[in-house]
């Protein structure tokens, strides 16, 4: 934890710390008693199953939504966009905040994992995990998929000010959600999961019939304006045959889109593994996973947690095993982000403690905690612990949980 550190919050929303002397006097600059952090992300919710606003509201600064009605996920996508142009509008510009600085340990931590691997795959596997949208290229049949001319430019940095924040702001009502990074709806083998399920909402996901057809779907998944593609490979029911797994995963890299699949059953990691994908959307937990098996995955893929689905509190057996595979893929180098699967049954709508501390009992650190729960590269929300941060690990959590998102409407008492 650093002292003595402000952040400069750019007018695109980019955050940089710089040495305290530089932050100006005058009402541009706030001072925050407590610790500052990146924003805290969740990268697994589903935010058609739950109240967005509130999530925000309990501390959580950005999320992935992993799985929905795509016109409805954009639209909130693009009223979350409107909501922080607005406000950073409304704060003028430049400011700064300053206060006890985690932020750049957090990121040295989530970044320096994988330093020592130089390979594609791995490099693939942290823009994948970092949250940044930068490396999304054209999609190949664009012109089948429909308009979208503005898709040059990713979604959180967007020219401020100009026609399209207009747009924003005259079309939607401001609210106050977190930013959303989103997949689409759930590409699956024709009756496979979730189209059983009777949370899945009519539309959230998209059958695929051959390689060809994953190409296609692809193309609908990027025009719709998604930063990741959601795959199935689910044991209960019809799974994708491997060419088309495979077609569809290169047809998503082709688009620099990451893929993330939902891996239930065995057999269905080394499926998602061998045909390329770059996440889990959940640390496996239908059975141990072999070592080698692990070892490979580490190398490449990036796991989200969501540890806390498996009992709600009271822990059942599919989280120990969960846990277990967790363990083994962190000391084996694996990548790690935070992701709760917020909609899938009672989890608290905002910072979860339970997560976080099943993911201290898998061996990582508070630091390691804060390392997957922000985004490495850039920042563009700053959390706020009012109390200070607590890095003791009894503590920790319950502290974490207190965290608020900072916006132009947090003003801290000044002394
Ligand atoms: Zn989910």
């Amino acid at each position: 934890m650093r002292s003595g550190v402000a952040l400069r919050v750019a007018p695109d929303g980019t955050v940089k710390p710089v040495p305290a002397e530089l932050a100006p006097a005058g009402p541009d600059t706030r001072r925050f008693p407590g610790t500052l952090l990146p924003g805290l992300v969740d990268a697994h919710v589903h935010s058609g199953l739950v109240d967005l606003g509130t999530v925000r509201a309990g501390g959580i600064a950005a999320v992935w939504d992993l799985g929905g009605v795509p016109a409805a996920v954009r639209e909130l996508a693009e009223r979350a966009e409107a909501s922080s142009r607005h406000t950073r509008r409304a704060a003028g510009g430049e400011q700064t905040d300053r206060a006890d600085a985690a932020g750049h340990r957090a990121r040295r931590a989530a970044g320096g994992e994988q330093t020592e691997r130089a390979d594609a795959a791995s490099h693939r596997a942290r823009r994948a995990a970092s949250g940044e949208q930068t490396e999304r290229a054209e999609a190949p049949n664009r012109a089948a998929a429909g308009e979208r001319a503005d898709r040059a430019e990713p979604v959180g940095h967007r020219a401020a000010g100009g026609e399209d924040a207009e747009a924003g702001r005259s079309r939607y009502a401001p609210a106050k959600l977190p930013r959303i990074r989103y997949a689409g709806p759930f590409l699956i083998a024709p009756g496979g999961y979730p189209s059983d399920r009777s949370w899945a909402a009519p539309g959230s996901w998209r059958e695929i019939h051959s390689p060809a057809d994953a190409g296609a779907a692809v193309a609908e998944v990027w025009s719709a304006g998604a930063g990741l593609v959601k795959v199935t490979a689910h044991t209960g029911g019809p799974q994708l045959p491997h060419p088309t797994l495979r077609a569809l995963v290169d047809a998503a890299h082709a688009s620099g889109l990451p893929v993330v699949v939902h891996a239930e059953g065995a057999g269905t990691v080394a499926a998602a593994y061998t045909a390329g994908a770059d996440l889990l959307a959940h640390t496996p937990w239908t059975e141990r996973l072999d070592d080698s098996l692990l070892r490979a995955c580490a190398a490449r893929m990036c796991w989200l947690s969501t540890l806390d689905i498996h009992g709600w509190g009271e822990p059942d057996p599919a989280q120990e095993i969960a846990v277990d595979n967790l363990r083994r893929f962190k000391a084996y180098g694996g990548t790690i982000r935070y992701g709760t699967d917020l909609g899938n049954g009672p989890l608290p709508p905002g910072i979860n403690t339970r997560e976080i501390r099943a993911l201290q009992s898998a061996g990582l650190t508070p630091d390691d905690v804060l390392g997957v729960m922000t985004d490495s590269d850039s920042i563009t929300e700053i959390s706020w612990v009012p109390g200070g941060l607590d890095l003791d690990p009894e503590r920790f959590a319950d502290v974490l949980a207190t965290a608020r998102v900072v916006d132009d409407d947090v003003h801290p008492t000044s002394p």
